[in-house]
């Protein structure tokens, strides 16, 4: 069975040009690798899709149909989508025999798919039927921030929680930043609190009672740094994406099972 990788992360993280990259490393290793995606507003895509909303729903249509703004639209043309969801679990079960992994990719905005039904349904369609990892993006230049890393990890956790899946962080745009400073501060709460205490907000208080929390997270996770552009760190990626999938299979799946 082919292992779903579900690619999240904040608007501009590189989501889309991260995938495109996946399916180079696909492709030059004979791994094989199916796309899709689930971004109705994209204009266009670095990749050819296995499987594109845009070909089912037309965003800008659906906008003016139903008279709403973009994200209204993007919503809604995910949740007509989502009616639909089980023929594209058959297609890809159809299949199952000749893929290693499915690609997806998710809109834009992060809250459309992680904070919607349509985002739920589609996630747990996936994982009751194939072994299913979320791969969250950092954006690790704008991350040296402390206050803006925590958000980003805030972000995750809550991920984590909602979905139960397995998590790998991917720092993306290495080429720009290196992540170590993220590796710290993960590893050594009291680096991160220096980092943060050199601002004296309020919200810089609160990130630093929650570092704490976070502690407890960060042992949950697999954490690589890649870069899109270059290429980094595609084969550390995937072997995280490997010791997730025996994750899901010794925890999330025997939990299914349990409950069948
Ligand atoms: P998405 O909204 O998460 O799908 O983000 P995109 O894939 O559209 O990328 C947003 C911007 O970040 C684009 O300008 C990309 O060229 C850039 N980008 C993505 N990945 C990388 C990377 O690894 N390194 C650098 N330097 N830029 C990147
Ligand atoms: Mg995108």
């Amino acid at each position: 069975k082919p292992v779903i990788i579900i690619v999240v992360g904040m608007a501009g993280s590189g989501k889309t040009t991260f995938l495109h990259r996946l399916l180079c490393h696909t492709q030059a290793s004979n791994i094989r690798g199916y796309v899709m995606n689930l971004d109705p507003a994209v204009m266009t895509l670095p990749f050819g899709a296995n499987i594109d909303i845009r070909d089912t729903v037309k965003y800008k249509e659906v906008m003016k149909q139903f008279n709403l703004g973009p994200n209204g639209g993007i919503m809604t043309s995910l949740n007509l989508f989502t009616t639909r969801f089980d023929e594209v679990i058959s297609t890809i079960e159809r299949r199952a025999d000749q893929l290693d992994y499915v690609l997806v990719d998710t809109p834009g905005q992060i809250e459309i798919f992680t904070w919607s039904a349509s985002g739920a349904i589609i996630t747990e369609a996936f994982a009751s039927t194939f072994p299913t990892v979320i791969a969250y993006v950092v954006d690790t230049p704008r991350a040296s921030s402390p206050v803006t890393f925590m958000s980003n990890m805030l972000y995750a956790c809550s991920i984590l929680y909602k979905t139960r899946l397995p998590l790998v962080l991917a720092f993306n745009k290495t080429d720009v930043a290196q992540h170590q400073f993220a590796l710290e501060w993960m590893e050594d709460f009291e680096a991160f609190q220096a980092a943060a205490s050199s601002d004296q907000s309020y919200t810089s208080n609160l990130t630093l009672s929650l570092s704490l929390v976070l502690d407890e997270f960060y042992k949950n996770l697999r954490t690589v740094g890649v870069s899109a552009v270059s290429g980094a760190g595609m084969e550390s990626f995937f072997r995280a994406i490997q010791a997730s999938a025996e994750e899901y299979m010794e925890t999330y799946k025997a939990e299914l099972d349990k409950r069948r």
